[in-house]
């Protein structure tokens, strides 16, 4: 697969489906950050294949856009939205070996010894089925296609984390509604975009050896990663819709202006109030190490009040 040439590029990549709230908001702010502080390019793209989900969320895709402007973040290039680039996910496919894939959410937690909940590593249940089963399968379910991984193990570089290292699983590529998985079109749009760094929530860090691993078996070259932490509320949960005034126009409602939601996200980043994202990147000239604390992958507990 040909990717840019450019000298690299950072990225923000939102899903369309709810305002952005201050939690990604800052991660937005320290994806900025650290490309310019890198000289790299950075992109937005919006992440739009749930497209149940976009539909119901009229509108948003524009308003993420304009709290990015309005805390002070710029972007090159136009944004790209992934439902538009089908094809590339298609084409990206055709050389990588995989399996069709019947299982329910259900049988693969049954199956499964992982420790944790959420993303399980898929325990390999409908890698030998034979082309008979395959066929009477087809009739009541539609399958999902997953790679073949081969029990590799993969090594992935995260700015804070430092060397990750996992089993690689073999993942979904396409799901069995017929869209792209999200591990198969984050890949393939940070290689054509160029996207050498990688910022994103610390609930991803799991995914970095795998998407590493595909962009290898594509051709490429892993990014770097950079995890950040998560936002929580009062009560250490994650940052949600119910926690109060937590998206920018919310925040603005309750009197508070584009430029204090900035100063909130760097007073939570250890960072000095600048007049603007540009005007703090000046300022951090010759003490990127600022950009490196390790302070900046721990939760962050936002200042709004606790829902009942
Ligand atoms: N679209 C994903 C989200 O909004 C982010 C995916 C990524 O950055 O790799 O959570």
């Amino acid at each position: 697969m040909s990717t840019s040439s450019r000298r690299g590029a950072g990225r923000f990549a939102p899903s369309p489906t709810s305002d952005l709230h201050l939690g990604n908001l800052r991660t937005a702010l320290l994806a900025w950050l650290f490309a310019r502080a890198d000289g790299l390019d950075f992109i937005v793209r919006l992440e739009d294949l749930d497209r149940a989900r976009v539909a119901a969320a009229p509108g948003v895709a524009d308003r993420q856009l304009r709290d990015l402007e309005a805390i002070g973040l710029d972007w090159d290039g136009p944004v790209v939205r992934q439902s538009e680039r089908l094809d590339l996910y298609r084409d990206a496919t055709a050389g990588l070996d995989g399996y069709e894939c019947f299982c329910t959410r259900r049988e693969i937690a049954e199956a499964s010894s992982a420790p944790h909940a959420g993303r399980r590593p898929y325990p390999g249940t409908c890698a030998n089925l034979s082309e008979e089963e395959r066929r009477v399968r087809r009739r009541t379910r539609p399958p999902a296609f997953r790679v073949w991984a081969g029990g590799a193990v993969q090594q992935a570089w995260d700015r804070f984390a430092g060397t990750v290292s996992a089993e690689v699983d073999d993942f979904v590529l396409w799901r069995n509604d017929g869209a792209p998985a999200y591990n198969l079109a984050v890949v393939v749009d940070d290689m054509v975009q160029g996207v050498t760094q990688v910022t994103r929530g610390a609930d991803l860090l799991d995914s970095a050896p795998r998407q590493a691993w595909l962009t290898e078996r594509l051709g490429g070259r892993a990014p770097q990663y950079a995890h950040v932490g998560l936002v929580v509320n009062a009560r250490g949960e994650r940052l949600a819709k119910r926690d109060g005034a937590v998206t920018l126009t919310e925040l603005e409602a309750s009197g508070m202006d584009a430029r204090r939601v900035f100063w909130l996200l760097c007073d939570s980043c250890g960072l000095p109030r600048a007049e603007s994202p540009r005007a703090l990147l000046g300022m951090l000239a010759g003490d990127a190490g600022r950009l490196t604390d390790p302070a900046l992958a721990q939760q962050w507990v936002a200042p709004v009040p606790a829902a009942p």
